[in-house]
């Protein structure tokens, strides 16, 4: 009998939790860590800090849900993992063993990294529900006393979608508020180039968010190495192509929203051979620690590679089928392992990923993820809004009920050319 421990219960680690349960038989015990007691939808939290969304729509409790499947759960964060003797240490002194350990512990967000940045300093974040809540507060502000906002993602930042929802979201509802003509609104960017993403591009991005910031009165600036903060104030340097300085410059805000440098938890980056000097998991081609053999890792946790060097520093996004995708090769590798049988499944970790931008939304499909690429599609419609209302109900119903990956979400996204594991072209299982 083998104990396998899922360390996060985020887009990652839950539906590794299920898939484990369902592939494995009952002779194998499964159990799910996490910080807090409650899931969250993260792609969700754009919407909260405006108002589209109440905590409670977006949020569950976990327990129940994985009790129902027959999964142990422990809500406590890990202060230390010892890797060495296979066991996961709690604050309290507490052990728990395991045989195989899944880490998907998610984004340290790197708000240090700029003084004055962050919740804790005067920018607000969506990165967390607590964070979107908070934003929410600031956000109700602005529109009480009107001024200029900022929106965009700090030095080294990795994940832009977001920040580029939140500006269109937040656009269409001071629009529809009537306030919009009193707020000036900048995107500021560690990106080279507007729709850069972290991924070089993806199809026609850099015209079309551009022609969409131009058509909804958003100016921007690339290129942008944030340096400070200060209450209603953002220093920033903007660099040329060649990483010269091109311009100072000292923008007024009353609100701003920017997304930080990821960088990996503490217990995770602590484990002397396991990460990358940013803490970031150091995974082989089957999602396996390079060093210690019975630790996988899933999500945004994972060391990637950027797709290229930018002036500014940036990082690659890791979304949330690329994800799921990881954990299925995880799944596959673990049960190939207690069988006797070689790690052979590959994630894809091909980009595909629904923006909303208020009334209207982008979708885009990156295959492989780091170009040049067999699949390079980029697409602004209407119906996108509507299927990412419709992702996010799905998202949930599906880690409600336990299944990782229905029959519809596995046709569907076949039939537009996404699979979840590489083809094994070695041979094999
Ligand atoms: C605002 C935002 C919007 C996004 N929108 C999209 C989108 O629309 N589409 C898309 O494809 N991708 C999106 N992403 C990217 C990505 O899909 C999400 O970040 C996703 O939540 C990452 O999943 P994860 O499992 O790696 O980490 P998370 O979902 O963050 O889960 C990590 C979990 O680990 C737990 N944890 C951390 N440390 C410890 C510890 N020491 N002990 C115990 N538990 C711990 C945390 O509590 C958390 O529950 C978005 C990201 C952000 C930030």
């Amino acid at each position: 009998m083998a104990h396998i421990v899922v360390l996060g219960a985020g887009t990652g680690g839950m539906p590794a939790a299920y898939e484990l349960r369902e592939k494995l038989d009952t002779t194998h015990r499964v159990t799910v860590v996490n910080a807090v007691d409650y899931f969250q939808f993260v792609p969700s939290n754009p919407w909260l800090a405006v108002g589209w969304r109440e905590r409670a729509a977006i949020t569950f409790p976990i327990r129940p849900y994985l009790a129902k499947k027959g999964i142990d759960f422990i809500p406590q964060p890990v202060g230390r993992i010892d890797a060495e003797g296979n066991a996961l240490e709690f604050p309290d002194g507490s052990r728990l063993a395991y045989d195989y350990l899944v880490i998907a512990t998610g984004p340290k967000l790197a708000f240090e990294e700029v003084e004055g940045a962050g919740p804790k300093g005067f920018t607000t974040s969506v990165c967390t529900v607590d964070h979107a809540e908070h934003a929410y507060q600031a956000y109700q502000e602005l529109t009480r006393n009107p001024g200029p906002v900022i929106i965009g993602a700090l030095p080294g930042a990795s994940c832009f979608g977001p920040a580029y929802e939140f500006s269109f979201i937040v656009n269409r509802d001071l629009r529809d508020k009537k306030i919009r003509n009193k707020i000036p609104m900048t995107y500021v960017t560690s990106e080279p180039y507007i729709g850069h993403l972290g991924l070089g591009g993806v199809g026609d991005s850099k015209s079309m968010l551009e022609s969409e910031f131009r058509n909804n009165d958003i100016k921007w600036i690339t290129n942008a190495k944030v340096t400070k903060v200060e209450a209603g104030k953002m220093f920033v340097t903007e660099l040329d192509d060649l990483g010269n300085v091109r311009k100072e410059h000292e923008l007024p805000f009353q609100f701003s929203m920017m997304l930080p440098a990821f960088k990996g938890v503490d217990p995770v980056a602590a484990v002397d051979g396991l990460c990358n000097p940013r803490g970031m998991v150091l995974v082989d081609e089957y999602q396996r620690s390079k060093k210690f053999r019975n630790i996988f890792s899933a999500g945004v946790c994972v060391a990637i590679p950027p797709v290229e060097v930018t002036p500014v520093p940036t990082g690659t996004p890791k979304t949330g089928y690329m994800i799921e995708s990881m954990v299925s090769a995880i799944v596959h590798n673990i049960c190939a392992d207690l069988t006797g049988h070689a790690a052979n499944a590959k994630g894809t970790w091909n980009a595909f990923c629904l923006a909303d931008m208020g009334n209207t939304g982008a979708a885009f499909i990156a295959l492989p993820q780091i170009p040049p690429r067999n699949v390079n599609w980029f697409k602004k419609a209407r119906w996108v809004h509507w299927a990412k209302v419709a992702f996010e109900k799905y998202f949930i119903y599906k880690m409600k009920q336990g299944s990782s990956e229905p029959i519809y979400e596995k046709h569907v996204l076949k039939w537009i050319g996404i699979e979840r594991l590489q083809e094994n072209r070695d041979g094999g299982n």
